[in-house]
């Protein structure tokens, strides 16, 4: 099968979250399936794994209409493993400084940009002459891929028979512009109905995704849940109920390579789940080391990675540490949300033996907490799929976390479950919070329970395998009926 995979960011080339990871990891999981043939797509941003690719550039040029004007686009390729990565060269819309918006907020032509995006990726495969039996798009920023098939496309022959999936990673973000939008993407009047692309008087990317897509998906079944009714469904459960069967939850998994404790280099020496009690400690050791936090093998320390955001309650973290940092070390790494971030600073500063505050992106820190940490914290309001927790887990580090979406589907709840991997909050608020990592910190002091729970967590399937072979079949059932 040809498979083109469309996403905005896939990791190791551009990241911001999680969809990068999942992105990243479907790429090659497929492209390795027996009779696979994967192409990638995304844009060419200004820092392309911080230049660390080789890119080659495919000669030639093409053009895409945006508006009334029309840009002239260059592809570079890339092999990675057995997949081919093309990236989307259009210096006016993806030579900057940021993938989606700067600290004053989104760029004001983001619908542009992903028009610009989306619209090349298809005449990007005619140009390399890649012809896909699927395309599989990912959040809003491709979802007009699947409604150009089905309407400028429609006619064309070398599209005749390609199908499309979409899948919503998260429903909070939905690339929603004004009617004018419409005009810009090129579509036809005809199409701008309440039950195609119209949304409240204007156009939303991720709503034209449902609406046009051979099959659609989110990243975890607890999150279909959620977002077939409101509010979870941010206005968009009507849509999403009325696709029927053809709207489903497919787990996602985490790249166990990318994250693999037994041959991670950003740690003083690997473990697995058979030598943890030796590996975790010299990785906490070095950890404690470098962020200045007390040198003591047995104060719990608590990691925290993650986008400052209201999703990931986040606000609630300082009033927290504020209250627990006597009872456990806290080394935290992430930014987003400005207030939070000065009030972790003024805590860091106030606390430098107990709390370690890291105001930036950083994928070897993030590895280095993963792995040093007890716990995992992560109080998000809601979560389509979580891939921290997974990593955490994978790394022995137990997560205390919202029971909510993915988080609630991949972890088991102490004490309650038969073979507990995590804690759950009870509800977002800080005194909740409080009290789950009170449980944790109780079950911590209990050598024999944790050591048997890091065992289970690190033993936990979270590889794409099963997953990859649900969106397999998914494919071949969107072929069958194209047939
Ligand atoms: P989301 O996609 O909603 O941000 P996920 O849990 O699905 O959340 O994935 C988050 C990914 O981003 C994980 O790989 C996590 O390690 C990574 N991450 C988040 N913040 C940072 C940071 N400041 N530095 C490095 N990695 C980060």
């Amino acid at each position: 099968m040809n498979i083109i995979l469309a996403a905005s960011e896939i990791f190791p080339f551009a990241k911001t979250g999680g969809l990068a990871d999942a992105a990243g990891a479907m790429a090659q999981v497929f492209s390795r399936m027996k009779g696979n043939k994967v192409a990638v797509f995304l844009p060419k941003y200004r820092n392309i794994g911080g230049g660390s690719f080789s890119l080659k550039a495919v000669p030639g040029v093409f053009r895409v209409m945006v508006n009334d004007h029309v840009e002239t686009v260059g592809l570079y390729s890339f092999q990675w493993g057995k997949a081919t990565v093309y990236l989307v060269d259009c210096p006016k819309y993806f030579d900057r400084a940021e993938l989606y918006r700067t600290r004053s907020g989104d760029y004001q032509d983001n619908d542009e940009r992903f028009i610009l995006f989306s619209k090349a990726v298809l005449e990007g495969a005619k140009f390399v002459g890649f012809k896909p039996d699927i395309i599989h798009c990912h959040d809003w920023q491709t979802g007009l891929i699947p409604a150009y098939l089905k309407t400028l496309y429609s006619i064309d022959a070398f599209f005749a028979r390609t199908g499309s999936t979409f899948t919503i990673h998260n429903i909070a973000y939905q690339g929603c512009f004004p009617k004018a939008t419409v005009f810009k993407a090129g579509f036809g009047w005809t199409e701008y109905t309440p039950d195609r692309l119209e949304y409240y008087g204007g156009i939303n990317f991720l709503k034209a995704g449902i609406q046009y897509a051979d099959a659609v998906n989110t990243v975890s079944p607890g999150y279909v849940h959620e977002i077939l009714s409101e509010p979870g469904g941010r206005g968009l459960s009507g849509v999403l109920r009325a696709r029927g069967a053809d709207f489903i939850g497919i787990l996602n998994g985490i790249d166990t390579e990318v994250w693999d404790p037994e041959y991670d280099s950003s740690l003083p020496r690997g473990y697995d789940d058979g030598s943890f009690t030796k590996g975790k400690p010299l990785a906490k050791t070095a950890l404690q080391e470098m962020a200045g936090l007390t040198l003591d093998p047995n104060i719990p320390l608590v990691g925290v990675v993650s986008r400052f955001d209201p999703q990931k309650g986040t606000d609630l973290l300082p009033p927290v540490i504020a209250k627990m940092a006597g009872k456990a070390q806290f080394a935290l790494l992430g930014l987003g949300d400005h207030a939070t971030q000065e009030q972790l600073t003024v805590l860091a500063q106030g606390n430098p033996k107990k709390v370690f505050y890291s105001e930036r992106y950083d994928e070897g820190m993030a590895h280095r907490i993963y792995a040093a940490s007890d716990m995992f914290l992560m109080p998000s309001r809601f979560e389509p799929c979580g891939l921290s927790q997974m990593i955490a887990m994978r790394y022995g580090t137990l997560p205390v976390a919202c029971k909510t979406g993915g988080l609630a589907d991949t972890i088991a709840g102490y004490p309650e479950a038969e073979k507990p991997t995590g804690f759950f909050i009870k509800k977002p608020d800080a005194a909740s919070v409080q009290e789950a990592l009170s449980v944790a910190l109780g079950a911590y002091s209990n050598r024999k329970v944790w050591t048997e729970m890091v065992r289970t967590a690190m033993r936990t399937d979270f590889s794409w395998d099963r997953s990859a072979e649900v969106y397999s079949e998914c494919f071949r059932k969107i072929l069958r009926k194209l047939a």
